[in-house]
């Protein structure tokens, strides 16, 4: 209840209680002197003296009155305690409604603030855990199963949050799909421990709303009060940069706050930015890496890898911002461009050279995909047997459903695809011999290593040997020197990729885009059609 509206009641009844003491008071001074003077008497005397007056029926008719007062006074008593009852329940339900979230009816953030803030008074002697966690692609869910079951999960979320914690902390939720537990306690020992390491698990099983059932990820990040003696907003922060340090990385994940994380933070949303910027202006670019034939040492295509320019003039790479592309929902978009600008420059390549586009894991499940494929594919003149898709083996073994409907709908349009980054991703026999992939990329970290590590050396032998019998072309990326070459024509490998060839390289797009216009088509700069003499 507000403190003012408190205060008023109280005086109310303070008052009120005077009242009572004064009438009480008054009416025993009035006895005592109705005693003393016979007052009794003498009015008998002077009513009989007066008898016309009719003076006793008055008497009478004045006894009675009190007695009729108490009754109305009782009763308006009671409608007054009736009334300041009601009160005191709208006051406690407008107080609910401005410190709850009406949703899953947790504390919001004020409530959260206000809590912790007194929780800090103490902080020196009793430390303070702050646990934020926040969904993963909670947007997915509201876009693909509607905002109704977004509304369910995070009711089913809040509930699960809730009977981890129980009495140890508060759940609050701070907005859309971000919740904070508070803690009392050190989040390195028992009980606050326990109840942290339990949190991951809360998102295994999956979560069944009204009409379906999802899965959902959640990054998590921990932070506890020290000597600095930070302010509620300042832990809540540490929590919040602890958390986006994994966001990226998909499923549950956990961090712990440490110093100079918020360095980290800053370039990431540094990157974020360039990245949005980027892609809403058109100027995502592609980098083409040639892709060799290993026997006749001549270039079959190429591989189209993602750059961003930042205002700065730095160029971005692609390891540091496609996760923040896929994080915040602009992956797709990247990818059109890339594709789009990659089939302007392959349309005036020779008609036999093929290129290759990355598939992020997130776009295995995009219905749209393939539609959009073909689109830029008319649109640009390209025919789709000349563009291979590469599917990383992690992105297979993570989500196989998705990803053997998506290769099974490109390869009925004829698109190519081939599995990267082979080696790195635990893949079974099961899951390459049921997808008709066209090509096996063996990871460069096995390539580079050739000739100095016997295990790699056996791994890349055993790989393409094995790819050979499932019918599948095999190329080796990361070739950095002769020797590798030596080794992997050797075995048979048929096309080559690394540094040894060419680093990816720019060509510009807007000189393709005039030398298409013009329907002049000689080759455009970028990377020789012929490598030897160079290998
Ligand atoms: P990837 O698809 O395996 O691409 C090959 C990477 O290896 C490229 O790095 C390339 O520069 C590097 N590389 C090539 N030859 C050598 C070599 O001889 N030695 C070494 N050490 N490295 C070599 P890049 O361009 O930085 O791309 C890194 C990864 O980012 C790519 O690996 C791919 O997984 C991802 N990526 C790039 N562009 C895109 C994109 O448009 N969309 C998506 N979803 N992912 C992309
Ligand atoms: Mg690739
Ligand atoms: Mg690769």
């Amino acid at each position: 209840m507000p403190h003012r509206v408190k205060e008023k009641i109280e005086a109310a009844q303070r008052r009120a209680r005077r009242d009572a003491v004064i009438l009480t008071v008054s009416a025993i001074l009035l006895f005592i002197a109705a005693v003393v003077t016979e007052a009794f008497e003498y009015v008998v005397n002077f009513s009989d003296t007066h008898e016309s007056w009719e003076i006793d029926e008055m008497l009478v008719v004045m006894m009675i009155m009190p007695l009729a007062m108490l009754i109305f006074m009782v009763r308006r008593a009671q409608e007054m305690r009736q009334e300041i009852n009601a009160r005191k329940e709208a006051e406690k339900a407008t107080e609910r409604i401005a410190l709850h979230d009406p949703l899953t009816g947790l504390a919001n953030r004020r409530k959260g603030m206000s809590h912790l803030k007194k929780l800090l008074k103490n902080a020196s002697t009793t430390p303070v855990t702050i646990v934020g966690v926040d969904l993963n692609r909670f947007k997915g869910v509201n876009d693909l199963h509607g905002h109704n079951a977004g509304d369910l999960l995070l009711v089913a979320v809040s509930e699960r949050l809730v009977d981890l914690v129980g009495d140890l902390g508060m759940v609050c939720r701070m907005g859309g799909d971000e919740f904070v537990v508070i803690l009392k306690g050190s989040a390195y020992h028992p009980p606050i421990s326990d109840v942290i390491n339990q949190l991951p698990g809360i998102f295994n099983a999956p979560f069944e709303l009204e009409h379906v059932v999802c899965s959902v990820g959640a990054s998590i990040g921990v932070s506890q009060t020290d000597d600095e003696h930070l302010g509620e907003e300042g832990l809540l922060s540490r929590a919040d940069v602890a958390m986006y340090r994994d966001k990226n990385k998909g499923g549950v994940s956990i961090s712990f706050y440490e110093p100079g994380m918020e360095e980290a933070a800053k370039r990431r949303a540094m990157i974020e930015s360039e990245l949005r910027s980027a892609i809403i202006d058109d100027r995502m670019e592609p980098y083409f890496q040639p892709i060799i034939d290993l026997e006749t040492g001549e270039v079959i295509g190429f591989e189209a890898l993602a750059r961003c320019r930042a205002s700065d003039g730095n160029l971005l790479m692609p390891e540091e911002f496609i996760p923040i592309a896929e994080q915040s929902g602009l992956i797709s978009r990247l990818f059109l461009q890339i594709l789009r600008k990659g089939c302007l420059v392959l349309r005036l390549k020779p008609p036999h050279m093929t290129m290759a586009i990355n598939l992020s894991s997130l776009q295995l499940n995009d219905d749209w995909l393939a539609e959009q494929i073909l689109a830029t594919l008319t649109e640009t003149g390209v025919a789709p047997g000349r563009l291979e898709v590469e599917i990383t083996e992690t992105a297979l073994v993570a989500n196989f459903e998705a990803a053997h409907a998506m290769v099974m709908k490109l390869k009925s349009q004829g698109i190519r695809i081939s599995l990267d980054d082979f080696g790195t991703g635990y893949s079974s026999l099961r899951h390459l011999s049921e997808l008709p992939f066209d090509k096996l990329k063996i990871d460069k970290s096995f390539v580079v290593r050739l000739g100095n590590d016997e295990a790699s050396d056996t791994i890349v032998r055993t790989v393409t040997t094995l790819a050979h019998n499932l019918g599948l072309k095999v190329t080796a990326e990361g070739i950095e020197d002769d020797a590798h070459v030596s080794f992997l024509k050797g075995i048979g490998c048929e096309y080559g990729q690394g540094f040894l060839y060419g680093r990816p390289v720019e060509t510009s797009h807007r000189r393709v885009t005039e030398d298409a216009a013009n329907e002049d088509h000689e080759e455009v700069e970028a990377f020789p059609t012929s490598t030897r003499g160079i290998a």
